[in-house]
């Protein structure tokens, strides 16, 4: 009997190893990691560079307390992303993973309007569906009532205004009109709120597990921008699945040009080979939140040496490969293959996404955009077929609103043209057996 905690319904075979974009399990079975896990494993698995680096800083250090030393390592990761980063952010924070940069981005946002003599501003509006994390505080900015409903009297009730589902709802997202319409659902939250009240924003610039890669409407992220600069809100891009490069482009925001107060990051940046997230913020605030006695937060492994130089191994590969602009071309030929498969099956209602963060919806009715019922628990098992198949995709079925099933297909940044091809074909035959 094994002694580990599962949260699937019946254990999963033991990996035995992973190279490339394909994973071994111990009988020998290959899957293709078309979901890079849960969007993390962004350069593939087993990267030479990546292993050389680590085995480097090991021979150096593996710990080093953060209160106690710098390290090499973490200096020249923060480098590389403060090199990326928008103007201005220009401070980077290590962290272990996704929640954690979230967490982080809440409470220098609050420490930060401390400083400004603005103490009654603590609500931080996100949007219905989102994720954001599980650690309570991440969690009650999340829109998912599947993740959310057993913690709801522990967590501090926060607003929430809804995710641009265009699609859904009848509207053109090319047109700036639907952009607009969104948007000034945030201005309309902060009136009622109580603009004192209202801290920050937060968004993920393109939609991960809530949404299923959900691409905001034109207009709609430039729109939000202005109008947390209108009533001195403070802006967070939840880039914790879209950083990295996956969308085509380093930070999934750099397609709307906008740049926010705080950014989150963690899994492709650090890509699976170590536990790494940050929180990249402005300089002045910084400034301003140390000025004032420091910043009363932080976390025993931040900034571990040998993540720190697997993540910056990690963004060495990115460049070397090219792999953002290989991301931005191999997800217009998955996109392509997947419209494909919509011609093919009814049920597939939607498809959509930026790069490699793709995904596609399975509905009772396109026209009507009726979702599968519940009962037929299409989200596990389409992926149970495909698991079966050979192929890993990420799937959730957001409740509470009117979205369905959505399935987000991943693969690494790496993946070639023919591997999109058999991953179809498998896609293909699972979607067959589904019928
Ligand atoms: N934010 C976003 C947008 C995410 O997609 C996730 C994880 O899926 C998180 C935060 C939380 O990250 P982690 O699971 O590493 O804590």
């Amino acid at each position: 009997m094994s002694h580990l905690f599962y949260q699937t319904k019946s254990p999963r075979p033991v990996l035995h190893r992973a190279e490339g974009i394909y994973m071994y399990a111990e009988d020998g079975k290959r899957y293709i990691d078309g979901s890079s896990g849960a969007m993390v494993s962004n350069i593939g698995h087993s990267n030479p560079a990546v292993l050389d680096a680590m085995r480097a800083q090991m021979e150096k250090s593996t710990f080093g307390y953060r209160l106690h030393f710098q390290t090499e390592a973490s200096e020249e990761l923060a480098e590389k992303i403060v090199a990326r980063a928008p103007e201005g952010l220009d401070k980077v924070f290590f962290v272990s993973g996704g929640s954690e940069a979230v967490e982080s981005c809440l409470k220098l946002a609050r420490q930060y309007v401390l400083t400004q003599g603005e103490g009654t501003r603590y609500k931080v509006i996100s949007r219905y569906p989102s994720y954001h994390g599980c650690t309570l505080g991440a969690l009650a900015i999340t829109g998912m009532s599947t993740m959310t409903a057993p913690f709801d009297p522990m967590m501090a009730r926060m607003p929430k205004i809804p995710a641009p589902r265009a699609y859904l709802d009848g509207l053109d997202a090319d047109d700036p009109a639907t952009g607009l319409h969104y948007a000034n659902m945030l201005e309309q939250k902060i009136l009622d709120e109580g603009p004192d009240t209202v801290m920050a924003f937060i968004v993920e610039p393109v939609g991960g597990a809530s949404t299923g890669a959900l691409v905001p409407p034109a207009g709609y992220m430039q729109r939000i921008r202005e109008i947390c600069d209108a009533y001195g809100v403070l802006l967070i891009h939840d880039e914790v699945m879209t950083g990295g490069g996956r969308t085509g482009t380093f930070f999934g925001a750099e397609h709307w040009r906008t740049a926010p107060d705080l950014i989150c990051l963690s899994k492709g940046f650090g890509a699976g080979y170590a536990p790494l997230g940050a929180m990249i913020a402005r300089g002045d605030m910084v400034e301003a939140v140390m000025e004032a006695g420091g910043f009363v937060h932080g976390f025993t492994y931040a900034g571990n040496p040998l993540a720190c130089a697997a993540g910056s191994a990690v963004l060495d590969v990115i460049d070397k490969g090219g792999l953002v602009a290989h991301s931005a071309r191999m997800g217009d030929k998955l996109a392509e293959r997947l419209r494909g498969l919509m011609q093919r099956y009814p049920l597939i209602g939607d498809v959509r996404g930026k790069g490699l963060l793709t995904a596609f919806e399975l509905m009772a009715d396109r026209a009507t955009k009726e979702p599968l019922p519940k009962s037929l628990n299409a989200h596990s098992r389409l992926v149970d077929i495909a698991y079966d198949n050979g192929l890993i995709i990420y799937s959730r079925r957001t409740r509470g609103g009117t979205s369905g099933d959505h399935f987000l297909v991943c693969p690494p940044m790496i993946v070639t043209e023919e591997q999109l091809d058999e991953m179809t074909d498998i896609l293909d035959r699972s979607l067959a057996q589904f019928m």
